[in-house]
């Protein structure tokens, strides 16, 4: 990382020290579950320009350089400054809005989900249709000013509290698969919509559910970009995502390799061996990216730091629990950093699904 602090990254780690409660790293493990924290922590961030540092003062930035913005992220992570508490609604769906959203919709709804006043849902999972998204089967009919909509979905994180969900739908089914779907902005509150916690296995805070939508009207103006043009909005709400998430993972993976302690295993040893030097690709891939950005290149390492990121976290926490040996399956902690660390390599795409197109868009290998 850079040798010096920038301006910024010192008055933004004065203002984290500040804020945060002063015994934060001693109680750590209990300050990282604390909602009203973390609610506490998206609202100040947002009204000190700290939590979209790139973006301008009204919308909760300090309208600073990409380069400038990543740092303070990574400052952030290596700080472990609270997670916001409704991720989804400023890393992937306010990208989205501010991007394709009329002005009546940004001006009703960005800085009600950038305070963290309002929660927001991502629609897009259902049964059917994972990976292969283009083929969901929600179906929203236009219906005078209204769209009906009908349907399913599934893995929806966090829509029993939200407010708001973007809804992926088909609005024309005659067209091909992904040029058939819009993007809904859906009030969770309207009639015609259950939800339903799924009971999880893994410890979190961020709960699965279920989402039946039986005749739900949405007003016509509620249309997120396009009509049809569902599938640009997702992908340009992911990217976003992806551009930053590699210095979280990042910092946990070096936060992971260095708790794991002295060993005699020779195997453990080459294994960690080989994770340091993936870090450090991971971290080498990263500033490339960046560099493409600030160029206005395009940035096709994306999916390889989703893919590195991930299982590279995953190894790491695999890796602990070997070093331990057979006790490590008591420690809660551990075992919360490993399930985490296994989800990581199968939402916002699966590590099959990441390999598949850097084997076939990146690397131009032809189909299987
Ligand atoms: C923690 C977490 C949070 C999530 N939050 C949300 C959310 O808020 N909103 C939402 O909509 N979704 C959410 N998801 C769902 C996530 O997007 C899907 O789980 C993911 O897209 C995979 O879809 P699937 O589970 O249906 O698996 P499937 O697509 O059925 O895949 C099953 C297996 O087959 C493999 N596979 C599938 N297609 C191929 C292929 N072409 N080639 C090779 N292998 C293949 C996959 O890699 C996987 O191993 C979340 C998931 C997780 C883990």
């Amino acid at each position: 990382m850079t040798a010096h602090k920038t301006a910024q990254v010192e008055e933004y780690g004065a203002w984290l020290t500040e804020f945060l409660p002063i015994d934060y790293y001693e109680r750590y493990r209990q300050y990282r579950w604390d909602i009203p924290l973390r609610r506490d922590y998206q609202r100040a961030a947002f009204e000190a320009g700290w939590l979209q540092p790139s973006w301008p003062r009204e919308y909760g930035g300090r309208s600073l350089g990409l380069r400038d913005a990543m740092e303070i992220r990574l400052e952030a992570a290596m700080r472990s400054a609270p997670k916001l508490p409704n991720i989804a609604g400023p890393n992937v769906v306010a990208p989205g809005i501010r991007r394709f959203g009329t002005p009546e919709q940004i001006d009703r709804l960005l800085v009600p989900l950038l305070r963290g006043d309002e929660w927001w849902a991502l629609g897009m999972s259902e049964p059917e249709a994972g990976s292969d998204f283009a083929s969901l089967r929600t179906r929203a009919e236009i219906d005078g000013d209204l769209f009906r909509v009908n349907g399913h979905k599934i893995w929806t994180t966090q829509a029993h509290e939200s407010r708001w969900c973007t809804l992926y739908a088909r609005t024309d089914p005659d067209a091909p698969k992904h040029r058939g779907i819009s993007c809904l902005i859906l009030d969770l509150h309207s009639s015609g919509i259950r939800i339903e916690p799924i009971r999880m296995a893994s410890v979190s805070d961020e709960t699965f559910c279920e989402v039946f939508l039986d005749d739900v009207e949405v007003p016509a103006e509620n249309l997120l970009g396009p009509l049809n043009g569902g599938w640009n909005v997702a992908l340009s709400s992911l990217h976003h995502e992806r551009q930053m998430i590699w210095i979280m993972n990042w910092v946990e993976i070096k936060r992971g390799l260095d708790s794991i302690r002295g060993t005699q295993d020779e195997d453990i040893y080459t294994e960690l061996g080989s994770l340091l030097a993936d870090a450090e690709a991971l971290r080498a891939t990263g500033y490339r990216a960046l560099d493409n950005e600030l160029a206005g290149r395009s940035s096709p390492e994306a999916d390889i730091m989703k893919l590195l990121g991930s299982v590279t976290l995953q190894r790491v926490w695999e890796l602990r629990a070997a070093s331990e040996g057979p006790s490590s399956a008591g420690d809660p902690d551990l075992l919360f950093e490993r399930q985490d660390a296994l989800a990581a390599t199968i939402y916002g795409g699966t590590s099959e699904v990441q390999r598949n197109i850097i084997a076939e868009r990146l690397l131009g290998l032809p189909k299987g």
